[in-house]
């Protein structure tokens, strides 16, 4: 309330005019003003400015669109069933506990009241059992974001029931809901939320092939695949996603155990085949550089060669320290693989360019060109040539 300081003086001083308005008493500054400041203020504040007057309750509980009440360390469900029913135009609500505190008819009131509700969190949430999700699934069918890791309580029957209302799902975070993220609940997934981009698995080790494969099917806008510690899944998971999910770039597969080196082929070749699709229907236009993110920490079946033509193919992968975006810990097996700044490191400065007629416009940004590689290729190019007859001679067995 800090903020308030010098109005309040000017209040009782007489007035403070503003573009023409005269305020007197707190409830006379303007609710667009009232807002504005609300909106510089820390979320405990803002509360507490709701019970200033009825004029400013009124407006708070009618503009105010984002709340977290993560601060709250004691008595959060208690508060989220008295703000809930006047913080009616909520679109984000994040209620991240340390400790569990919400139950679920805070969770109901939440569903009861606020119908925009967008963005929730309910991570750590272990109380709450599949009565919040049935209340969820009716009360906020906007629902773009949900963050439910840790809610251990929840079942897939639930999950599957949530899926069915909430259909606007983008991002999805199940991190640790062991008993909820099964097979069924990814079906639930890729049955009704073809919009999904995000989602993390990690560590729900009931997830198995047949969800990851539905998934894949229903959500072909998917870029970030968490499936850390699903140990359960295979290389059938990981090529359906590489051929069904074109926009994929982050995937998460430590201590997936089962997988190997045919995965990796199957992100290679499907590297190939939706760059050469896109250059087709675009006429040169690229598509970013794939997966720029991939964890295969403790997958100890993989092979160094499967690993470099993954390096190879996607140059935004790295192993070099400081970027690290190609995470191996554990395969000791894997160290002679590195990305293209090793390559680049031992090129000679003075090699010449190697013209492939490739067009402009996947030149990258500023004009540059990029370099040869030891072998006479250059970077982006390289899985469309080198790659292209290993592809047709060994991967064409491993996709069929
Ligand atoms: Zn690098």
């Amino acid at each position: 309330m800090l903020a308030f300081g010098d109005g309040k003086r000017g209040g009782s001083e007489g007035g403070v005019k503003m573009e023409g308005v005269v305020i007197t008493e707190w409830k006379d500054i303007p609710v667009e003003l009232l807002l504005r400041i609300v909106s510089l203020v820390d979320d405990r504040t803002v509360i507490m400015a709701s019970g200033v007057c009825s004029g400013w309750r009124d407006a708070i509980c009618l503009g105010l669109t984002h709340l977290s009440l993560s601060w709250c360390k004691n008595s959060m469900n208690n508060l989220v069933l008295s703000l809930a029913p006047k913080f009616t135009k909520l679109q984000t609500l994040v209620l991240r506990q340390d400790k569990p505190q919400l139950e679920d008819h805070a969770v109901e009131t939440i569903a009861g009241y606020c119908h925009d509700l967008q963005d929730l969190d309910l991570s750590k949430s272990f109380k709450l059992s599949d009565l919040s999700l049935y209340a969820l699934a009716h009360g906020c069918p906007n629902l773009s974001k949900l963050n439910i890791s840790g809610c251990t309580a929840f079942s897939d029957v639930g999950l599957e029931y949530l899926f069915e209302f909430c259909r606007k799902l983008k991002i999805l975070n199940l991190c640790g809901c062991v008993k909820g993220a099964t097979d069924r609940a990814l079906q639930g997934i890729g049955r009704n939320c073809s919009q999904l981009q995000f989602l993390n698995l990690g560590w729900c080790e009931n997830v198995g092939d047949v969800g990851v494969m539905s998934l894949a099917y229903g959500c072909p806008e998917l870029r970030t695949v968490d499936l850390c510690g699903c140990a359960s899944i295979t290389d059938e998971s990981v090529i359906a996603l590489a051929n069904r999910c074109p926009h994929l770039i982050s995937l998460g597969l430590y201590y997936c155990r089962n997988i190997t080196d045919r995965a990796m082929y199957s992100l290679v070749h499907n590297r190939v085949k939706n760059k050469l699709a896109m250059w087709e229907s675009m006429k040169g236009r690229c598509d970013g550089e794939g997966l720029r993110s991939l964890n295969i920490s403790q997958c100890t079946a993989l092979t160094p060669p499967a690993v470099q033509a993954l390096c190879d193919s996607f140059p935004a992968l790295h192993t070099c320290s400081g970027r690290h975006s190609l995470v191996m810990s554990g395969c000791l097996h894997l160290t002679s693989v590195h990305c293209v700044c090793a390559v680049q490191a031992h090129r000679p400065h003075t090699e010449p360019y190697m013209q492939l007629g490739r067009s402009p416009a996947c030149e990258p940004a500023g004009g540059r060109t990029m370099p040869l590689r030891a072998d006479g290729v250059r970077n982006g190019e390289h899985i469309i040539t080198h790659h292209a007859a290993l592809l047709d001679a060994s991967l064409e067995d491993v996709m069929n």
